[in-house]
């Protein structure tokens, strides 16, 4: 790997700036990115940016790395059918973790939450079937979360 490379419009650090805010290059490529970063103020903005980031990342606990990860590649989207005084819901979850519980709940546009259903992930992909007693035209939002409250993915919605 070269430290600098060449974007198109002359040779800057590119990709290899992260590896350099992280401190994972050779001292000859780290060498060539300080001296690249003295004359250029494009990369020197990119370089302060990333060193920012990089600040949160240390901040984070195993707690919230755990809650990320759990985050992400989790997918989902409802469709809801309206009846008299009622509708269905029906949800299609993605990326789940086996064995984990989660909470979908509906958010209504006068600010109540329901809980549309409790569920334990039997597979990674899963529908979920439930009855809420709230007019589809009332439903602002559904939200999958963990049984702690912590939000997991806004469900986007279909109304049939
Ligand atoms: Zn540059």
């Amino acid at each position: 790997m070269t430290a600098l490379e060449d974007d198109g419009d002359g040779t800057h650090v590119g990709t290899a700036m992260g590896l350099h805010v992280l401190g994972g290059l050779n001292p000859r490529e780290h060498r060539a990115i300080e001296r690249h970063l003295r004359g250029c103020d494009a990369c020197r903005t990119e370089y302060d940016e990333l060193k920012v980031l990089t600040g949160y990342l240390d901040l984070l606990s195993q707690d919230d790395i755990a809650e990320l990860e759990r985050m992400a590649g989790v997918t989902a989207s409802a469709a809801v059918t309206e009846h008299a005084g009622y509708a269905t819901v029906r949800a299609d979850l993605h990326g789940l973790r086996v064995g984990e519980a989660y909470r979908l709940v509906l958010l209504t546009n006068d600010g109540r939450i329901e809980v549309v259903a409790d569920f334990v992930a039997g597979t990674d992909s899963q529908s979920v079937d439930a009855q809420v007693p709230v007019a589809a035209n009332e439903m602002t939002s559904f939200t999958l979360t963990s049984t702690d409250g912590g939000v997991l993915v806004t469900v986007p919605f279909t109304t049939a």
